[in-house]
């Protein structure tokens, strides 16, 4: 089976997220896309709440909820210290050796993966897809993916999706505002962000 692979906070989950995870499920003729909520992101020791963990994995499931092909895996959310990437492809390889990887990010995070924990370890694992975000254009995708290509032997395609100017700290700043989070997160999550009074108490 080929299998996307979707890690990050989502705190919370966005469209950003489902829609890059439903163009590589498309362009890339993939069977299922996994979305792993972190518990401890490595690279957002100051930022996030840790308390949060539970609402991100439930926004996750209720985001994903009868779509057939995206899976929520609960590989990074157990609450050990960290987990790395490159450790999570290592076991996933390990469990599945018949399955095919491929890693979905976003461009902020094509650009500093070379600070990610054991990185060269990444790509012998996984096909990374690479969907631009903010400032990034095609030529500097392409020029980071030669890059990366080059030097780690690393094997990376550009995903073509829809560029959207949102990110959860947006959504989590707005909802903090009290105003509406809406059309940038699925309506059902949008909802259970209003239930649940998230972010009212972030700055
Ligand atoms: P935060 O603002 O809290 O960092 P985020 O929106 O960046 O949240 P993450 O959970 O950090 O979401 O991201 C997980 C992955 O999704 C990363 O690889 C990131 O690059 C990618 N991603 C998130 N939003 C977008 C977007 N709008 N366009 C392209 N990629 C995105
Ligand atoms: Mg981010």
């Amino acid at each position: 089976m080929k299998i996307g692979v979707m890690g990050g906070t989502f705190d919370p989950i966005h469209i950003g997220h489902l829609l890059l995870g439903q163009f590589a499920y498309e362009m890339f003729d993939l069977d299922e896309v996994w979305f792993l909520p972190n518990a401890n992101p490595p690279h957002k020791d100051t930022d996030i709440d840790r308390n949060s963990l539970s609402h991100r994995i439930e926004m996750v499931r209720i985001a994903i909820d009868g779509i057939p092909h995206f899976k929520l895996s609960m590989h990074e959310a157990d609450g050990k210290d960290h987990s790395y990437t490159y450790q999570t492809l290592e076991e996933f390889k390990a469990e599945y050796p018949d399955n095919e990887f491929y890693f979905i990010l976003g461009a902020d995070s094509l650009f500093s993966i070379e600070e990610w924990k054991y990185f060269e370890k990444i790509f012998p694992n996984c096909v990374i897809l690479a969907a631009m975000r903010d400032d990034k254009d095609v030529s500097d995708m392409e020029q980071q993916i030669a890059y990366l290509q080059e030097k780690y032997q690393a094997r990376i395609q550009l995903l073509a999706a829809p560029l959207l100017e949102i990110s959860s700290t947006t959504i989590r700043n707005r909802a903090a505002r009290k105003l509406s989070v809406h059309y940038m997160v699925p309506d059902l999550v949008a909802e259970y962000i209003e239930e649940n009074q998230l972010y009212l108490d972030r700055p």
